[in-house]
């Protein structure tokens, strides 16, 4: 096995700052240790998200000096439908400024009081937006995909058994439609695999429900299904692709993941009806149907990203560069949600760090001590975003997509192990002040003293 390389070459660079761990306690002193609070030239490696932040490629953007920013019927629209159409075969594609866009229409024009939507795990925005209609967003993953250490090659999986009971129990008239999101972001990135895709869809069919994807990370979930479920390995991405796609009977989609690009979105739907009324809403809050709150520019480079998230050399070097980080880390004794997902690796802080009570935040302080030691910017998944429902305390690292090359890879490595080893010395944080809602965002922390 030789060194799976980037599949790219470096054609325009963005100088990144070193610092001095002294001039970083400065900085997060300042941010009031709230990682959300640095300025990005204060951070060495940003791996807060993998959202928006990918590099374009040289064809993306000589595909935005094409844009065509007519108002209505511009040829960007007609080059990024027949980009989505191309995997995604919907009959409406109706662009949106992002993913929480395309969701906020959706929920507005199918759910309200009284209904019921179920997911594997719905991502925060989702949830959200179901909930501001006055439904319930309900999960249903499997119980794999509860537990950090347990292995399992689908963890995203919906539970099909608890699916058929919540459908029998609650009845489907008050369900408008059931999701899966595709990887499982809330759940670690984990994949759902076709299998599962086609016994959800058996289910939905018996009982005349739509299905609709959460497909921000569309192509990632593919890869995992070429490389993990029998019978796919000499398939093409696309061609996975379109087959999961024939099972769905629309999807939400955020372009800032999958589709490469900085900005953008798009809903896809079969029934006229749900997207004529989509549409409506859509001129009222985005823009007119062929541009949804994007420039024509945007909608270009988005046709290009979603040919070239398909390539495979791509596709197998993002998912191992991912696997590599956690692998490594793992090796070393430093506990992590396995098996590692497509986009992030997930640090399981309330184990690395027993002397840390969760009332003290232990992901906040894994995080904080990351940035002090390297520079490095995760972001804490547990108490501190959830409050107490949290289920577990984890620091996420997200990798952004083509940004950083391996050896960025294996400096974050390094730090973490030094981490690791002098993890008995970190101390817990706690809340200094807060706003009423959201609060991981804005926050304040101090470090708790127990002299
Ligand atoms: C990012 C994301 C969204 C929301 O998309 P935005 O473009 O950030 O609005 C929805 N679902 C999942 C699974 C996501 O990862």
């Amino acid at each position: 096995m030789k060194t799976i390389i980037e599949p790219f070459r470096i054609k325009s660079v963005e100088p990144i700052r070193m610092t001095t761990r002294a001039q970083r306690e400065k900085y997060i002193r300042n941010a009031h240790y709230n990682l959300f609070g640095l300025k990005s030239d204060q951070v060495l490696i940003d791996l807060l998200t993998d959202s928006g932040t990918s590099a374009m490629s040289s064809d993306q953007w000589a595909a935005i000096q094409r844009g065509d920013e007519s108002y209505a019927g511009s040829e960007s629209y007609f080059r990024f439908y027949e980009a989505v159409t191309a995997i995604m075969p919907f009959k409406h594609v109706i662009p949106t400024h992002q993913g929480r866009a395309a969701e906020k229409i959706l929920f507005s024009v199918i759910s309200g009081e009284n209904k019921k939507i179920p997911n594997n795990t719905h991502f925060d925005t989702t949830r959200a937006n179901i909930e501001y209609t006055g439904a319930t967003a309900v999960d249903l993953v499997i119980e794999e995909g509860k537990k950090p250490q347990s292995i399992h090659p689908f963890k995203g999986n919906m539970d099909a058994k608890a699916l058929r009971k919540f459908i029998d129990d609650v009845g489907p008239k008050s369900i408008p439609c059931v999701m899966l999101t595709l990887t499982n972001n809330s759940g670690g990135g984990q994949p759902v695999s076709m299998e599962n895709i086609k016994e959800i869809r058996q289910i939905c069919k018996k009982y005349k429900l739509p299905l609709i994807f959460d497909a921000c990370r569309f192509a990632e979930n593919a890869y995992f299904i070429k490389i993990r479920e029998d019978g796919y390995s000499n398939k093409s991405i696309k061609e996975i692709c379109k087959e999961m796609f024939s099972l769905a009977d629309g999807c939400t989609m955020s372009a800032k993941k999958d589709a490469l690009v900085n900005i953008g979105g798009f809903l896809c739907l079969n029934d006229d009806d749900w997207a004529a009324k989509s549409r409506n809403l859509l001129i009222l809050t985005e823009g007119f149907p062929t541009y949804g709150g994007l420039a024509g520019r945007d909608l270009d480079a988005i046709a290009v990203g979603l040919h070239e998230i398909l390539e495979e050399d791509y596709l197998h070097y993002r998912i191992r560069s991912t696997e590599y980080l956690g692998e490594k880390i793992n090796a070393a004794g430093v506990p992590i949600v396995l098996p590692v997902g497509g986009h992030a690796v997930y640090i399981d802080a309330k184990e690395m760090l027993p002397h840390i009570p969760v009332a003290e935040f232990p992901g906040q302080a894994l995080a904080i001590e990351l940035y002090l030691a390297g520079g490095i910017r995760g972001c804490e998944i547990g108490s501190v975003m959830f409050g107490e429902s949290a289920q577990m305390e984890l620091v996420r690292l997200a990798i952004p997509r083509r940004v950083y090359t391996q050896s960025h890879v294996d400096y974050v490595i390094e730090v973490i192990i030094d981490v690791f080893k002098r993890r008995n010395e970190l101390k817990g944080v706690r809340i200094v002040y807060q706003p009423e809602v959201l609060r991981h965002f804005t926050c304040h922390f101090d470090f708790v003293s127990h002299n």
